[in-house]
């Protein structure tokens, strides 16, 4: 439908054939490069924040471990849809390429680790398992990069549903909503992750729900985790809490 009319091909190329790999428009590359450039800060500032909030050693390891992985994820797509963009094939954008992709899978085992240490004692067992099949998930990624395409996102999938099902198990429930609908949202984005060449601006779109996941799910993270319902309530009566240096 979209490649009958001359004008959208500036919006998307045909698809790929066989294991090609698809090739962006103008525009389209740098739609990928503002959607998750335009997070790279804010996230450093998240991380920032989450130190802020942090009221024992435990919250501060915890808020670098999610915090750098929010910035890794934002840095390493931006960085990969740049050298794309720059027609680079070499190592280093084989590199971003790589980290943009396994990436992910620390930003699940990161988004966890906040819910089953901080809320949930009993479930550090679940978070070191989790961060186990991570390290064979990246192992995976490195190895056979982009060879069985569909088996990555059967490893997204389950290193991002099987730990949520412990979750739902916790006496109590606070937060558990939230982190379903990120879920809900960036399993929704697959849709639009393979279908380069189908949709205009796809990956772009992809973006968008990786952002909007990725804040959501930080916001409850703050909320619940951070007690930073404290912090809105009395800043908005003009007193931030003490361990705040604001
Ligand atoms: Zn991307």
């Amino acid at each position: 439908m979209f490649e009958s009319c001359g004008e959208t091909k500036r919006f998307m190329n045909p698809r790929p054939v066989g294991d090609e790999p698809y090739v962006p428009t103008v525009l389209e590359h740098r739609a990928n490069i503002y959607t998750h450039g335009l997070f790279v800060l804010p996230s450093v500032l998240a991380l920032s924040l989450l130190v802020q909030l942090s009221q024992t050693s435990q919250h501060i390891w915890i808020s670098w471990i999610y915090g750098l992985a929010l910035i890794l994820l934002f840095t390493f797509s931006t960085a990969f849809h740049i050298t794309s963009y720059m027609g680079n094939t070499g190592r280093l954008m084989r590199f971003c390429h790589l980290g943009d992709r396994a990436i992910i899978y620390v930003v699940i085992a990161a988004s966890y680790t906040p819910w089953m240490v901080l809320k949930e004692h009993d479930m550090r067992d679940i978070i070191w398992l989790t961060w186990l099949a991570t390290v064979l998930c990246v192992f995976y990624q490195f190895s056979f990069h982009d060879r069985f395409a569909w088996l990555e996102i059967i490893l997204y999938l389950a290193l991002g549903i099987c730990p949520a099902i412990f979750l739902t198990e916790m006496p109590d429930k606070e937060g558990v909503t939230e982190v379903a609908v990120s879920g809900v949202i960036i399993i929704s984005g697959i849709v639009f992750f393979k279908a380069d060449g189908v949709v205009p601006f796809a990956h772009a779109i992809w973006h968008c729900f990786v952002s909007a996941a990725a804040g959501y799910h930080y916001f409850a993270v703050i909320k619940y985790l951070y007690q930073a319902k404290v912090f809105f309530e009395a800043s908005h009566e003009g007193t931030p809490p003490e361990h705040l240096n604001l």
